[in-house]
Protein backbone atom coordinates (compact mmCIF):
# COMPACT_ATOMS: atom_id res chain seq x y z
CA UNK A 1 0.00 0.00 0.00
CA UNK A 2 1.53 3.63 -0.89
CA UNK A 3 0.62 6.54 1.65
CA UNK A 4 -1.49 8.36 -1.23
CA UNK A 5 -2.77 5.25 -2.55
CA UNK A 6 -5.71 6.81 -4.99
CA UNK A 7 -4.98 10.31 -4.15
CA UNK A 8 -5.55 12.45 -7.32
CA UNK A 9 -2.86 15.62 -7.10
CA UNK A 10 -2.92 18.59 -9.30
CA UNK A 11 0.76 20.14 -9.36
CA UNK A 12 2.21 23.64 -10.09
CA UNK A 13 5.58 24.45 -11.20
CA UNK A 14 5.85 20.71 -11.60
CA UNK A 15 8.43 20.61 -14.92
CA UNK A 16 11.07 21.14 -12.46
CA UNK A 17 12.84 21.34 -8.81
CA UNK A 18 10.46 20.77 -5.90
CA UNK A 19 7.26 20.65 -8.15
CA UNK A 20 8.60 17.60 -10.33
CA UNK A 21 10.22 16.01 -7.32
CA UNK A 22 7.03 16.07 -5.09
CA UNK A 23 5.06 14.75 -8.37
CA UNK A 24 7.54 11.71 -8.42
CA UNK A 25 7.02 11.19 -4.67
CA UNK A 26 3.03 11.14 -4.75
CA UNK A 27 3.00 8.75 -7.92
CA UNK A 28 5.80 6.00 -5.68
CA UNK A 29 3.27 6.48 -3.33
CA UNK A 30 0.53 5.38 -5.14
CA UNK A 31 -1.08 8.92 -6.34
CA UNK A 32 -2.02 10.34 -9.66
CA UNK A 33 -1.03 13.67 -10.63
CA UNK A 34 -1.55 16.28 -13.19
CA UNK A 35 1.73 18.34 -13.85
CA UNK A 36 1.05 22.01 -14.87
CA UNK A 37 3.37 24.30 -15.64
CA UNK A 38 4.01 27.37 -17.77
CA UNK A 39 6.75 25.02 -19.15
CA UNK A 40 4.14 23.26 -21.50
CA UNK A 41 7.57 20.88 -22.99
CA UNK A 42 9.01 20.39 -19.07
CA UNK A 43 5.71 19.37 -17.54
CA UNK A 44 5.10 16.43 -20.22
CA UNK A 45 8.92 15.41 -20.02
CA UNK A 46 8.34 15.17 -16.31
CA UNK A 47 5.13 13.15 -16.39
CA UNK A 48 6.63 10.67 -19.26
CA UNK A 49 9.60 10.33 -16.82
CA UNK A 50 6.99 9.38 -13.96
CA UNK A 51 4.98 7.11 -16.23
CA UNK A 52 8.00 5.56 -17.54
CA UNK A 53 8.23 4.38 -13.78
CA UNK A 54 4.53 3.89 -12.79
CA UNK A 55 2.28 3.53 -15.77
CA UNK A 56 -0.83 5.74 -16.43
CA UNK A 57 -0.42 7.86 -12.67
CA UNK A 58 0.75 11.28 -14.62
CA UNK A 59 -0.91 13.64 -17.03
CA UNK A 60 0.92 17.07 -17.79
CA UNK A 61 -0.96 20.13 -18.22
CA UNK A 62 -0.12 23.34 -19.77
CA UNK A 63 -1.32 26.93 -17.14
CA UNK A 64 0.05 30.00 -16.55
CA UNK A 65 -0.50 30.51 -12.57
CA UNK A 66 -1.28 33.92 -13.09
CA UNK A 67 -4.15 33.50 -15.52
CA UNK A 68 -7.61 33.02 -13.91
CA UNK A 69 -9.47 31.72 -17.31
CA UNK A 70 -5.86 28.94 -17.66
CA UNK A 71 -6.48 27.69 -13.96
CA UNK A 72 -10.42 26.60 -14.73
CA UNK A 73 -9.45 24.84 -17.98
CA UNK A 74 -6.48 23.34 -16.37
CA UNK A 75 -8.50 21.74 -13.40
CA UNK A 76 -11.10 20.84 -15.66
CA UNK A 77 -8.81 18.78 -18.02
CA UNK A 78 -7.05 17.43 -14.95
CA UNK A 79 -10.36 16.11 -12.93
CA UNK A 80 -11.40 14.45 -16.30
CA UNK A 81 -7.96 13.08 -16.85
CA UNK A 82 -7.59 11.58 -13.35
CA UNK A 83 -11.03 11.11 -12.61
CA UNK A 84 -11.27 13.64 -9.25
CA UNK A 85 -8.78 15.78 -7.65
CA UNK A 86 -7.99 15.92 -4.19
CA UNK A 87 -4.61 17.16 -3.56
CA UNK A 88 -3.58 20.86 -4.66
CA UNK A 89 -0.01 21.45 -4.47
CA UNK A 90 0.58 24.91 -5.04
CA UNK A 91 4.48 25.24 -5.77
CA UNK A 92 5.05 27.13 -8.95
CA UNK A 93 7.11 30.98 -7.70
CA UNK A 94 9.83 32.99 -9.03
CA UNK A 95 12.53 34.25 -6.63
CA UNK A 96 12.84 38.27 -6.34
CA UNK A 97 16.01 38.99 -4.38
CA UNK A 98 16.76 43.13 -3.97
CA UNK A 99 15.66 45.69 -1.63
CA UNK A 100 12.53 47.55 -1.06
CA UNK A 101 14.57 50.72 -2.94
CA UNK A 102 15.74 48.53 -5.79
CA UNK A 103 12.69 46.82 -6.85
CA UNK A 104 11.17 48.52 -9.65
CA UNK A 105 7.39 48.61 -9.18
CA UNK A 106 6.57 45.70 -12.59
CA UNK A 107 8.82 43.58 -10.61
CA UNK A 108 7.38 43.54 -7.37
CA UNK A 109 3.63 43.27 -9.18
CA UNK A 110 5.13 39.81 -11.29
CA UNK A 111 6.06 38.39 -7.55
CA UNK A 112 3.57 39.14 -6.27
CA UNK A 113 1.19 37.52 -9.59
CA UNK A 114 3.53 34.72 -9.71
CA UNK A 115 3.81 33.76 -6.05
CA UNK A 116 0.74 34.90 -3.96
CA UNK A 117 -2.27 35.72 -6.53
CA UNK A 118 -1.41 31.96 -7.96
CA UNK A 119 -2.15 30.53 -4.83
CA UNK A 120 -5.36 32.63 -4.18
CA UNK A 121 -6.42 31.40 -7.66
CA UNK A 122 -5.83 27.93 -7.14
CA UNK A 123 -7.69 27.57 -3.76
CA UNK A 124 -10.58 29.71 -5.07
CA UNK A 125 -11.21 27.38 -8.26
CA UNK A 126 -9.61 23.98 -6.71
CA UNK A 127 -12.25 23.87 -3.49
CA UNK A 128 -15.28 23.17 -5.65
CA UNK A 129 -13.77 19.90 -7.59
CA UNK A 130 -11.98 18.68 -3.59
CA UNK A 131 -15.14 18.65 -1.95
CA UNK A 132 -16.95 15.36 -3.87
CA UNK A 133 -13.31 13.32 -3.41
CA UNK A 134 -12.92 14.29 -0.03
CA UNK A 135 -10.84 13.77 2.32
CA UNK A 136 -8.29 16.53 0.31
CA UNK A 137 -5.52 18.62 1.75
CA UNK A 138 -4.09 21.91 -0.23
CA UNK A 139 -0.38 22.27 0.56
CA UNK A 140 0.78 26.07 -0.40
CA UNK A 141 4.70 25.97 -0.76
CA UNK A 142 5.49 29.22 0.72
CA UNK A 143 9.71 29.65 1.97
CA UNK A 144 11.18 30.55 5.25
CA UNK A 145 11.34 33.87 3.47
CA UNK A 146 7.75 33.59 4.25
CA UNK A 147 7.84 33.99 8.09
CA UNK A 148 11.92 35.72 8.20
CA UNK A 149 12.74 38.81 6.42
CA UNK A 150 16.20 39.47 4.60
CA UNK A 151 17.07 43.38 3.71
CA UNK A 152 17.35 42.33 0.03
CA UNK A 153 14.09 40.45 -0.80
CA UNK A 154 11.09 42.76 -0.31
CA UNK A 155 8.32 41.80 -2.89
CA UNK A 156 9.73 37.44 -2.35
CA UNK A 157 9.27 38.38 1.42
CA UNK A 158 5.82 39.87 1.26
CA UNK A 159 4.79 37.18 -1.23
CA UNK A 160 5.61 34.36 0.41
CA UNK A 161 4.37 35.86 3.75
CA UNK A 162 1.13 36.09 2.25
CA UNK A 163 0.99 32.94 0.87
CA UNK A 164 1.31 31.58 4.77
CA UNK A 165 -1.64 33.37 5.98
CA UNK A 166 -3.74 32.32 3.35
CA UNK A 167 -3.12 29.12 3.35
CA UNK A 168 -4.44 29.87 7.31
CA UNK A 169 -7.65 31.51 6.21
CA UNK A 170 -8.22 28.37 3.50
CA UNK A 171 -7.79 26.09 6.34
CA UNK A 172 -10.50 28.03 8.67
CA UNK A 173 -12.78 28.23 5.87
CA UNK A 174 -13.14 24.49 5.06
CA UNK A 175 -13.10 23.47 8.14
CA UNK A 176 -16.23 25.92 9.06
CA UNK A 177 -17.91 24.80 5.91
CA UNK A 178 -17.31 21.37 7.06
CA UNK A 179 -15.48 20.38 3.43
CA UNK A 180 -12.98 17.89 5.09
CA UNK A 181 -10.22 19.52 3.34
CA UNK A 182 -6.86 20.40 4.81
CA UNK A 183 -4.54 23.93 4.25
CA UNK A 184 -0.98 24.10 5.33
CA UNK A 185 1.79 26.03 4.11
CA UNK A 186 5.63 24.26 3.47
CA UNK A 187 8.51 26.72 4.36
CA UNK A 188 11.72 25.45 2.95
CA UNK A 189 15.14 27.25 2.93
CA UNK A 190 17.42 26.84 0.09
CA UNK A 191 17.26 23.50 -1.55
CA UNK A 192 19.08 22.39 -4.38
CA UNK A 193 16.88 23.70 -7.81
CA UNK A 194 17.02 25.63 -10.44
CA UNK A 195 15.85 28.72 -8.76
CA UNK A 196 19.46 28.83 -7.44
CA UNK A 197 20.55 29.72 -10.32
CA UNK A 198 19.41 33.72 -10.34
CA UNK A 199 21.79 33.72 -7.19
CA UNK A 200 25.01 32.27 -8.25
CA UNK A 201 26.06 35.61 -10.20
CA UNK A 202 29.73 34.85 -10.36
CA UNK A 203 30.00 32.25 -8.56
CA UNK A 204 30.29 28.59 -9.65
CA UNK A 205 27.28 26.54 -8.63
CA UNK A 206 29.41 24.40 -5.65
CA UNK A 207 30.93 27.81 -4.66
CA UNK A 208 27.01 29.05 -4.16
CA UNK A 209 25.94 26.24 -2.48
CA UNK A 210 28.64 26.15 -0.30
CA UNK A 211 28.04 29.92 0.85
CA UNK A 212 24.44 29.17 1.41
CA UNK A 213 24.93 25.92 3.28
CA UNK A 214 27.06 28.32 5.84
CA UNK A 215 24.36 30.12 7.13
CA UNK A 216 22.62 27.01 7.83
CA UNK A 217 22.95 25.07 11.17
CA UNK A 218 22.88 21.86 9.77
CA UNK A 219 25.63 23.18 7.40
CA UNK A 220 24.04 21.70 4.03
CA UNK A 221 21.30 23.09 1.61
CA UNK A 222 18.41 21.17 0.93
CA UNK A 223 17.82 18.41 -1.39
CA UNK A 224 14.60 18.48 -3.10
CA UNK A 225 13.19 15.11 -1.38
CA UNK A 226 13.54 17.03 1.44
CA UNK A 227 10.86 19.17 0.97
CA UNK A 228 8.78 16.40 -1.33
CA UNK A 229 8.53 14.21 1.72
CA UNK A 230 6.81 17.00 3.95
CA UNK A 231 4.00 17.57 0.85
CA UNK A 232 3.46 13.43 0.94
CA UNK A 233 3.13 13.84 4.47
CA UNK A 234 0.36 17.08 4.17
CA UNK A 235 -1.24 15.43 0.92
CA UNK A 236 -1.58 11.86 2.80
CA UNK A 237 -4.21 11.44 5.74
CA UNK A 238 -1.56 10.54 7.84
CA UNK A 239 -1.88 14.32 8.63
CA UNK A 240 -5.66 14.34 9.04
CA UNK A 241 -5.52 16.34 12.30
CA UNK A 242 -3.04 18.70 10.69
CA UNK A 243 -4.66 22.39 8.99
CA UNK A 244 -3.83 25.90 9.26
CA UNK A 245 -0.55 24.84 10.02
CA UNK A 246 3.25 25.12 8.65
CA UNK A 247 6.28 22.79 8.03
CA UNK A 248 9.73 24.90 8.45
CA UNK A 249 12.41 22.59 6.38
CA UNK A 250 15.18 24.56 6.92
CA UNK A 251 17.82 22.81 8.38
CA UNK A 252 17.49 24.76 11.85
CA UNK A 253 17.58 28.34 10.41
CA UNK A 254 14.88 29.52 11.98
CA UNK A 255 15.55 28.36 15.59
CA UNK A 256 18.52 31.23 15.83
P1 LIG B 1 12.31 26.21 -10.00
O1 LIG B 1 12.65 27.54 -10.62
O2 LIG B 1 13.28 25.11 -10.13
O3 LIG B 1 10.91 25.69 -10.58
C1 LIG B 1 9.79 26.53 -10.64
C2 LIG B 1 8.81 25.97 -11.65
O4 LIG B 1 7.69 26.88 -11.68
C3 LIG B 1 9.38 25.91 -13.07
O5 LIG B 1 9.06 24.67 -13.66
C4 LIG B 1 8.69 27.07 -13.79
O6 LIG B 1 8.48 26.84 -15.19
C5 LIG B 1 7.36 27.13 -13.03
N1 LIG B 1 6.72 28.44 -13.18
C6 LIG B 1 7.28 29.66 -13.05
N2 LIG B 1 6.37 30.61 -13.31
C7 LIG B 1 5.20 29.97 -13.61
C8 LIG B 1 3.91 30.40 -13.97
N3 LIG B 1 3.60 31.70 -14.11
N4 LIG B 1 2.96 29.47 -14.19
C9 LIG B 1 3.24 28.15 -14.06
N5 LIG B 1 4.46 27.68 -13.74
C10 LIG B 1 5.43 28.59 -13.51
O7 LIG B 1 11.99 26.53 -8.48
P2 LIG B 1 11.92 25.55 -7.20
O8 LIG B 1 13.15 25.73 -6.43
O9 LIG B 1 11.49 24.21 -7.59
O10 LIG B 1 10.78 26.30 -6.38
C11 LIG B 1 9.48 25.80 -6.24
C12 LIG B 1 8.78 26.61 -5.16
O11 LIG B 1 9.50 26.49 -3.95
C13 LIG B 1 8.68 28.12 -5.46
O12 LIG B 1 7.43 28.60 -5.03
C14 LIG B 1 9.81 28.69 -4.62
O13 LIG B 1 9.58 30.04 -4.27
C15 LIG B 1 9.76 27.77 -3.43
N6 LIG B 1 11.01 27.74 -2.66
C16 LIG B 1 12.15 27.27 -3.24
C17 LIG B 1 13.32 27.27 -2.50
C18 LIG B 1 14.63 26.79 -3.08
O14 LIG B 1 15.69 27.12 -2.52
N7 LIG B 1 14.63 25.99 -4.12
C19 LIG B 1 13.32 27.73 -1.17
C20 LIG B 1 12.12 28.18 -0.63
C21 LIG B 1 10.97 28.17 -1.38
Amino acid sequence: MGRVDGKMAFITGAAQGLGQATAMKLAEEGAKVTLADINEAGAKAAAEEINAKYPGRAFAVQLDVTQEEQWKAALEQAVSQMGGLNVLVNNAGIGGGTTVEDTDFATWKKVMEVDADSVFLGCKYAIAHMVPHAPGSIVNISSIAGLIAGHNMAAYNAAKAAVWLLSKSVALHCAKRGYRIRSNSVHPTFVDTPILDGMAGAMSRDELKQKLARQVPLGVVGEPDDVAYAVLFLASDESKFITGSEIKIDGGISAM
